[in-house]
């Protein structure tokens, strides 16, 4: 079967490699769709980050590059597993990409196993990707969704159960204005979410385009561009008592993005600090004493993906309008990440065709 493989820094190849085998516990998963994500483009461009070198294994999959890219996908299953009796070949399925040392306690009341040592990501560093036609998955993280939910759309709840964590670390409530700064795709997932659950959401961002998406899509009330107004200032304007955001989530690593944010919130607002952030922040620790601002970070998501599928498949949360492009996997370099990292402003969700049905 074909899979794409990232070999090391702009090396990724498109291989003929053996189908899986599907052992005890795992589920066979047919891939329909698998998103091309940041992460995807940053292991190219500056990796390996998550992914392994060629000498140094992963500690928890024990494997080293080439390894098969994809973690946000969706897909039909073939094929099941001894002892997996809750599934059944061709239900529709969405993966929760983990890879965690089998010690760690993932059950339904973990709330950290996300942050355990050696923490990775299927489709990053090993168990195959879903830019492969075929992956076998630990059932633990099979999540099965309805058939009525579209598998297009499907591929995009593992970066909105992301928006999902965000916003629980946040929490905000039905009514509470929140601020978000950069409409890219984890913005825009976040601000679907904020929506979803009833609040008031502001966006601010540079890109005309972008800003145009985060209102057609109706995922954000209002769209500012922090060229033209002062963002703090329309923030406050909209907040009932004129103080400013309840709640505010940082989707850019961009400084001056976070200064903004901190000046947009009311006193005993919440950030979040959603973005990967490769250089140190020059943070106003003195607002945040003087406001009594909570910072908080967010990685990934942790039991999240129950709630987050139940937003899409009850209708609050529409993902249709933030697939931009449908590929082949031959062309996931030329195409799929040459538009994401030279002409992003129109592309949100690039989601690509292993085997190439459905294109
Ligand atoms: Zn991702």
């Amino acid at each position: 079967m074909k899979a794409a493989r990232f070999y090391d820094r702009e090396d990724i190849r498109i291989d003929e490699v053996p189908e899986p085998t599907v052992g005890p516990g795992e589920v066979g998963i047919d891939v329909a769709w698998c998103g091309i994500c940041g992460t995807d483009l940053h292991e190219y461009k500056d990796g390996p980050v998550f992914c392994p070198t060629h000498s140094t294994p992963h500690p928890i999959s024990g494997e080293t590059a080439p390894v098969t890219l994809g973690h946000e996908f969706s897909g039909v299953v073939y094929a099941l597993g001894d002892g997996v009796e809750d599934l059944r070949v061709g239900d529709h399925v969405v993966v929760e990409p983990y890879i965690i040392d089998d010690s760690v306690d993932t059950g339904p009341d973990s709330k950290d196993y996300h942050l355990s040592e050696n923490m990775n990501f299927i489709g990053l560093a090993g168990r195959g990707g879903g830019l492969g036609e075929k992956i076998s998955v630990k059932r633990r993280w099979v999540h099965a969704i309805s058939q009525d939910l579209p598998l297009d759309q499907a591929a995009l709840i593992e970066p909105l159960s992301v928006g999902y964590h965000a916003v629980e670390r946040s929490g905000a409530k039905a009514g509470d204005v929140a601020v978000i700064g950069g409409a890219g795709p984890i913005g825009l997932l976040t601000a679907a979410v904020l929506k979803a659950i009833g609040c008031t959401v502001v966006v601010s961002e540079l890109s005309p385009l972008r800003r145009q998406k985060a209102l057609e899509s109706g995922v954000a009330d209002h769209a500012l561009d922090p060229t033209q107004v002062d963002v703090a200032e329309e923030v406050r304007k909209l907040s009932s008592d004129g103080r400013g955001a309840d709640v505010a989530f940082e989707c850019t690593s961009v400084q001056v993005v976070l200064d903004t944010l901190m000046d947009a919130l009311r006193p005993t607002g919440v950030l979040v600090v959603v973005s990967i952030w490769a250089q140190r922040s020059n943070f106003d620790i003195h607002k945040l004493v003087m406001k009594e601002i909570d910072l908080r970070g967010t990685i990934a998501y942790v039991n999240s993906h129950p709630a987050t599928i139940e937003l899409v498949e009850s209708g609050k949360i529409d993902l249709a309008p933030f697939i931009t492009g449908k590929i082949a996997v031959e062309n996931l370099v030329d195409e799929g990440f040459d538009t994401l990292i030279n002409r992003n402003e129109t592309a949100v969700k690039i989601l690509v065709s292993p085997s190439g049905q459905g294109l």
